[in-house]
């Protein structure tokens, strides 16, 4: 599944850093971080849902917009 850089919602760009070249294997191919949002629930002990970081609109697990999800 391709991974979105932008937000379905607000449209703000979710590309962040440059991932140190070393890291690369780590991400799937990725080249840059993402800036979304993981949100954990403590007490499910689980990710319930992705949140944007500029507009807050939430995203379900299905999504995976995160590089390392
Ligand atoms: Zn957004």
């Amino acid at each position: 599944m391709k991974k979105p850089d932008n937000c379905p919602a607000c449209g703000a760009l979710w590309r962040g850093e440059e991932i140190p070249r070393e890291h690369l294997h780590l991400y799937g191919g990725s080249l840059h971080y993402s800036r979304v949002i993981a949100v954990y629930d403590m007490i499910l002990d689980r990710r319930t849902h992705y949140e944007c970081p500029d507009c807050q609109a939430k995203f379900t697990l299905e999504f995976e917009p995160l590089d390392d999800a």
